[in-house]
């Protein structure tokens, strides 16, 4: 475990407003700060910085957390290599902790990461071996016409045709089979652990630290499957990380061109499009969307035209647009790829196809067009109820209006009317997401489907009285001690609920040990967990928390437990009777 001298140093030197403003733009609110929450989507604010006690809180999706939290969700992170990435910021050495997190929950990240700059190293070598790499320099040099700038810049291998080569060479170098199961480079059946990449081309994953994250590799015949993709692991989410975004976010440009393959953006590389980039082996996801939002603020998508593509288009649109990225769709004719259409006609042509890429809405009106038929009435009011919602989606009013003509025309009806279908349809849409919200909120408060906290249900009363305890003893951990009028002090008796219990035992051990602080939740407990926490803190914020009223609340609870323990008793021994007889 790090020292909590050491972390309690971290925190000071890493505001969580400096830290939180280096990702999110943030605008005072009265004592506090808000933004826009990097966590989920949303146009609205409700992601508050506090700095009374250097947390954050956002009321849309419940996110919470101190500064140590924020970069463990912002930069998908363990909590040690969060700290580490905190300490590197502030200029503090850290000594390596990585060893006593290896034992306690499997290979750190930074293990895995030290692994996967081998394993690179050792697919480059293979790729220029005399024989081992044949096939894969057939496919990348004759094949695609690669140069060995390219190879080099993109770090391209290839992974020989052998079960072990990868396996045996990491092991020499002292890495363990478990890490390599771990780091999704081996895998494991009755015969031992094997090579997953078996004569492929390999593209590492490179992170925007130059961290090589993961691997893809593709198959060189017709065999199944043509892509294999690391999983998960401690250093690659997925959905998190886009291909070749490394070398994209130093572009200049304000748009960024996203393809389907690795080979697509390659070869867009090649030809000067350094915006490009790709997803691994995934749709876009709403976390891709945010993370390019920091880099650029308009998108062209370059995707399949086949129907699997074109769903991926819409919904890649869907969240691009949710975080602001104004997105256009590239109509490719003549090539069925970025790679085959600029060598076919050229990379000017390729720039002339970027330059014509259709807006989002006329792309989805050409669609909605050619689904029905608009000489009859029954399809064109079909269509025109499409569009409506479409356009109702739209955030900006100058663009609703251009759209409202657009379709108008289209559609060879008033623009006014039109323009009444679409108010009425935004109107509706913020109805249905009132009530979603207001759905969710009572779920959570009421306990019903409560993840976090199971228990919850059970006595919602008493666990709503040890939420509110719980976020006294956060605000001012010192009552922890004060005993009640002939009685003793808190205890982890007190608690029914498992989290509160938990919760409990942690405030306790932190307070005397030296002093409690909401950051060290999140080094032993869930994203999730951590949440919860830092709402019942945020619940008692706007309310009186002195020890006349901590006490009142524990009263209340020993008060209700022993209601509840006393018609246990009776129920007990009624069942006994019940037995007896
Ligand atoms: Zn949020």
């Amino acid at each position: 475990m790090i020292p909590s001298s050491v972390i309690e140093d971290i925190r000071y030197r890493n505001d969580i407003e400096d830290v939180v403003s280096s990702y999110v733009p943030l605008k005072r609110a009265g004592s506090n700060l808000k933004g826009l929450c990097p966590f989920h989507s949303e146009r609205t604010p409700s992601f508050v910085v506090y700095r009374d006690t250097q947390s954050y809180y956002c009321f849309g999706c419940g996110a919470g957390g101190d500064v140590v939290n924020f970069i463990m969700r912002q930069e998908n992170l363990d909590y040690v290599s969060a700290v580490e990435f905190l300490a590197r910021r502030a200029g503090i050495d850290l000594p390596d902790f990585s060893d006593e997190n290896r034992e306690r929950e499997g290979p750190s990240r930074t293990r895995i990461l030290q692994m996967n700059r081998e394993a690179a190293k050792y697919f480059r070598k293979m790729l220029f071996d005399d024989n081992a790499g044949a096939a894969g320099r057939d496919y990348f040099v004759n094949k695609r016409g690669l140069s060995s700038l390219v190879i080099k810049r993109f770090g391209l291998g290839y992974s020989p045709m052998s079960w072990n080569g990868l396996r045996n060479y990491l092991s020499s170098l002292g890495f363990t089979y478990e890490e390599m199961k771990t780091g999704f480079l081996c895998g494991q059946n009755e015969r031992g652990y094997f090579d997953y990449f078996r004569g492929r081309v390999m593209f590492p994953i490179i992170d925007l630290s130059g961290n090589i994250i993961a691997f893809g590799g593709r198959v060189l015949d017709n065999s199944k499957p043509k892509y294999i993709n690391t999983s998960d692991t401690p250093a690659f989410k997925k959905s998190k990380n886009l291909f070749a975004l490394n070398y994209a976010k130093d572009s200049g440009e304000d748009t960024i061109i996203i393809c389907e393959g690795y080979m697509d953006v390659i070869a867009l590389h090649s030809a000067g499009f350094t915006n490009s980039v790709a997803t691994l082996g995934t749709a876009i996801t709403a976390e891709h969307a945010r993370i390019l939002k920091r880099y650029a603020s308009k998108a062209v998508l370059s995707y399949d035209s086949d129907a699997a593509g074109s769903k991926a288009t819409e919904r890649a649109i869907g969240f691009l647009s949710d975080v602001g990225i104004d997105a256009k769709i590239l109509v490719m004719d003549g090539a069925k790829d970025p790679d085959e259409y600029i060598k076919k006609f050229g990379r000017e042509a390729f720039g002339r196809l970027i330059d014509g890429s259709r807006s989002r809405f006329d792309y989805l009106i050409e669609k909605t067009l050619k689904k029905y038929d608009v000489g009859n009435a029954d399809d064109k009011i079909k269509a025109a109820g499409e569009i409506c919602r479409e356009i109702a989606s739209v955030y900006s009013k100058v663009e609703r209006e251009i759209y409202v003509k657009k379709a108008a025309s289209a559609l060879e009806v008033d623009p006014k009317s039109i323009f009444l279908d679409v108010e009425a349809a935004i109107r509706k849409a913020e109805r249905a997401k009132k009530k979603e919200r207001s759905g969710e909120l009572i779920r959570i408060t009421s306990g019903i489907s409560d993840r976090v906290n199971p228990d919850f249900v059970k006595r919602p009363k008493t666990a709503r009285l040890e939420e509110d305890l719980l976020g006294m003893l956060m605000i001012h951990p010192e009552y922890i001690s004060v005993k009640l009028d002939g009685g003793p002090a808190v205890s982890e008796s007190d608690f029914f609920t498992d989290l509160g219990k938990r919760l409990f035992s942690h405030i306790k051990a932190q307070t005397e040990s030296g002093t409690f602080s909401t950051g060290s939740l999140s080094e032993k407990f869930t994203f999730d967990e951590v949440s919860r926490a830092m709402r019942m803190q945020n619940n008692r914020r706007e309310l009186t928390n002195d020890e006349t009223a901590y006490l009142t609340y524990l009263e209340e609870i020993r008060k209700e437990n022993a209601k509840h323990d006393a018609k246990a008793t009776l129920e007990d021994i009624i069942s006994h009777k019940r037995a007896g007889n």
